[in-house]
């Protein structure tokens, strides 16, 4: 039997890469996407036509209820989780903090904050040998942002992965001795559609020059540090970070 990864946002970006690569190393892989259905089954005919095993799941991430359809539905069509990656994230139009609205705050903490929160506790109910299970990993997907800030962008969006960050932290001190690893990674600059969400889709190639490789990230760049967190290699590694960030 293969193991069996869950990656939310799977749909398109990080996620997405994370998801191939998931595939090529033997994964059987649930595809979480919110709204394009049509990036996400796309995502899936590539993984089935070399052979792999997937399903596209819809769900908001930030919407507990069909959180848990979503597990169940990665129980009955995939089997026992092994592996989640918390990925699925937002940024809203790049703003200072002293004209961001409660509802704008709400949305963003809640995609980024609230849905790894609901993720995470569905994962270790399945994971924990404390549930009953036979333990597993999570790698939580954050951002350079939550050390940088974001000033003049998003500082919400930046708060949210530093909250992000501090559950990698306490969460992974909670499960570590019932079988299961908790990571961060935290790319930096990476070519996405997400910069064109913040308003601006040439953010990456404006920023370049400043980062002290010069170049935006790919990824597979990221994907490739996510999968490491999964590998038997970094058995002895929980309650960590990479940054992916060029230097930055
Ligand atoms: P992206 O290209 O904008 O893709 C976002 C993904 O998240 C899509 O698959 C989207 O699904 C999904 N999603 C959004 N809201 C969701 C919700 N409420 N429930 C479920 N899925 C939802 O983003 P990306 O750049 O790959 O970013 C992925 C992660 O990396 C995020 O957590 C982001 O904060 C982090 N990150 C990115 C960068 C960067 O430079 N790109 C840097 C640092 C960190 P649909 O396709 O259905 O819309």
């Amino acid at each position: 039997m293969s193991r069996v990864m869950l990656v939310t946002g799977g749909s398109r970006g990080i996620g997405a890469a994370v998801a191939r690569l998931a595939a090529r190393r033997g994964y059987a892989v649930a595809v979480n996407y919110h709204a394009r259905a049509d990036a996400a089954q796309a995502v899936v005919e590539e993984i089935r036509g070399a052979g792999g095993r997937a399903v596209a799941l819809q769900a908001d991430v930030s919407q507990e209820a069909q959180v848990v359809r979503m597990f169940r539905a990665v129980d009955e069509e995939l089997g026992r989780i092994d592996a989640l990656v918390n990925n699925a994230g937002i940024l809203e139009t790049q703003m200072r903090v002293d004209s961001m609205s409660a509802e704008r705050l709400l949305r963003v903490l809640s995609t980024n904050v609230v849905g790894a929160f609901l993720c995470a506790r569905e994962a270790v109910r399945r994971m924990s040998t404390r549930h009953g299970g036979q333990g597993g990993a999570i790698v939580n997907v954050s951002s350079a942002a939550a050390r940088l800030g974001s000033p003049n962008e998003y500082v919400d969006y930046a708060a949210s992965k530093g909250a992000m960050d501090t559950m990698t932290i306490g969460l992974s001190k909670e499960v570590a001795p019932e079988g299961i690893r908790v990571n961060g990674v935290r790319p930096g600059t990476i070519y996405t559609e997400m910069h064109a969400s913040g308003g601006e889709p040439g953010r990456v190639d404006r920023l370049k020059s400043a980062i002290p490789l010069r170049r935006g990230g790919t990824v597979e760049e990221v994907a490739g540090a996510v999968m490491w967190l999964f590998s038997d290699e970094a058995g002895y590694t929980s309650g960590s970070f990479i940054d992916v960030s060029g230097g930055t």
